[in-house]
């Protein structure tokens, strides 16, 4: 974030601080009162910057020993407000930006310093943003949401959408050109026009002509809290990818070694990614392997029920605690990823091994075993269902709707 970006932060924060105090009060003092913008510089204490307000380095260090003050809340840049009764007295009052929706309020009456943290309010409405794929995920996203997010969070709607979809679809390898999505997601409105992308309120997305909706359900007898339309929940056994979308860099889609040179049956995926980017384990299990292995470099093998090996290889490093035996949960990092043994690049190889075979992930890992919703719970589980189906449709209409309005506007 540039310097000039948070200093307007700042001073809308604090132009928003104003609003909440009445206005006849603050019409009534602004004659007298003075007050004095400033931020925290890189080489310098916030007793510097109240000490350029006119505030001894006593008083401040006074003022700031209030529990109410976390020390990792104090970073550069750290918007500084200080505000004197009069024009030519001592400041009397400070007003920290904790976070962009958050000041910490000090104040100094006859038995010291007071202080009181105030919360600036948040509000949440909804989108709905649908679209087709033409290269990747984050490209169609960002295309699809260009009128109702800042290009600065359109990708956490990607990465929300990708970790709604996690033990279904690798998106980086399993989308074709013309699979589409809609969603409907909350977004949060915060002062000074901040945006952020809140929870996923419902999804569908089609690939390969295959409609996978994403539906909250909550089941008494089927645990987890989104369902496809046929009441199947959407997390399984196996995560479909063993790294976040986020990490991955490219589809690489290498099948001539980078280091024989040749070309040769390929048992695995290879998944770009930069140096160090975290590794996840795809399922509970236990570390069978975890050491080196010739070409492999740096390698962790998994033990799955049913027969099934996960191998990671070409590893910078392990996690913490991954070692042979260790047992292990869907999702924790079990690695990093590297270019130790055959790899010239970074970018971690991974393997699903059924009784001892090499198989293609994307087959092996097909949820098929999942319970669904039982029957008892059908009915109900189809009103949330049409419902959810309902909104994105009536809400794509709208937006389009919206979109052409627009443009005929124009
Ligand atoms: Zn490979």
């Amino acid at each position: 974030m540039s310097f000039g970006r948070t200093r307007a932060i700042a001073y809308g924060a604090m132009a928003l601080f104003f609003v909440l105090e009445s206005p006849v009060q603050a019409q009534a003092s602004a004659r007298s009162q003075r007050e004095r913008f400033d931020t925290l510089g890189s080489r310098e204490t916030l007793v510097h910057v109240l000490g350029r307000a006119g505030i001894s380095a006593r008083d401040a260090r006074e003022a700031l020993s209030t529990k109410l003050l976390e020390p990792g809340r104090i970073r550069v840049g750290m918007p500084v407000t200080t505000r004197s009764q009069l024009t030519d007295s001592a400041p009397t009052e400070i007003m920290l930006g904790l976070a962009i929706d958050r000041i910490l309020h000090l104040k100094r009456s006859g038995a010291g310093w007071t202080g009181e943290v105030v919360n600036l309010p948040w509000t949440t409405d909804t989108i709905t943003v649908s679209g087709s794929v033409r290269t990747h995920l984050y490209a169609a996203v960002n295309e699809a949401a260009r009128a109702q997010l800042d290009a600065s969070v359109r990708d956490r709607l990607t990465d929300a959408l990708a970790s709604l979809y996690e033990f279904r679809v690798d998106m980086s390898r399993d989308l074709r050109v013309g699979d589409s999505f809609t969603v409907m997601a909350e977004r949060q409105h915060g002062p000074q026009g901040a945006v952020r992308v809140g929870k996923i309120v419902t999804a569908t997305m089609k690939l390969s002509g295959q409609t996978i909706d994403a539906i909250q359900f909550k089941s008494s007898k089927v645990s987890g809290e989104w369902f496809d339309g046929e009441g199947r929940p959407l997390r399984s056994g196996f995560l479909r990818a063993p790294l976040e979308l986020r990490r991955i860099t490219s589809g690489f889609g290498m099948r001539r070694h980078p280091v024989l040179g040749t070309m040769r049956r390929h048992e695995g995926t290879d998944y770009g990614a930069s140096a160090g980017a975290p590794i996840r384990a795809i399922g509970d299990g236990v570390v069978i392997k975890a050491g080196w292995g010739n070409g492999y470099g740096n390698m962790v093998d998994i033990r799955h029920p049913n027969g099934f090996v996960s191998r990671y290889a070409h590893l910078q490093g392990f996690a913490r605690g991954v070692t042979s035996g260790a047992r292990i949960s869907v999702g924790k990092t079990i690695g990093y990823v590297g270019a130790t043994g055959l790899a010239t690049a970074p970018h971690l190889h991974f393997e699903v091994l059924v009784r001892g075979a090499p198989r293609d992930p994307r087959i092996a890992l097909r949820n098929t075993s999942s319970d669904p919703i039982p029957t008892a719970e059908r009915k109900a589980f189809e009103v949330a269902r049409n419902e959810a189906r309902q909104l994105l449709v009536s809400t794509v209409r709208v937006a389009t709707a919206d979109t052409s309005a627009k443009r005929s506007a124009q």
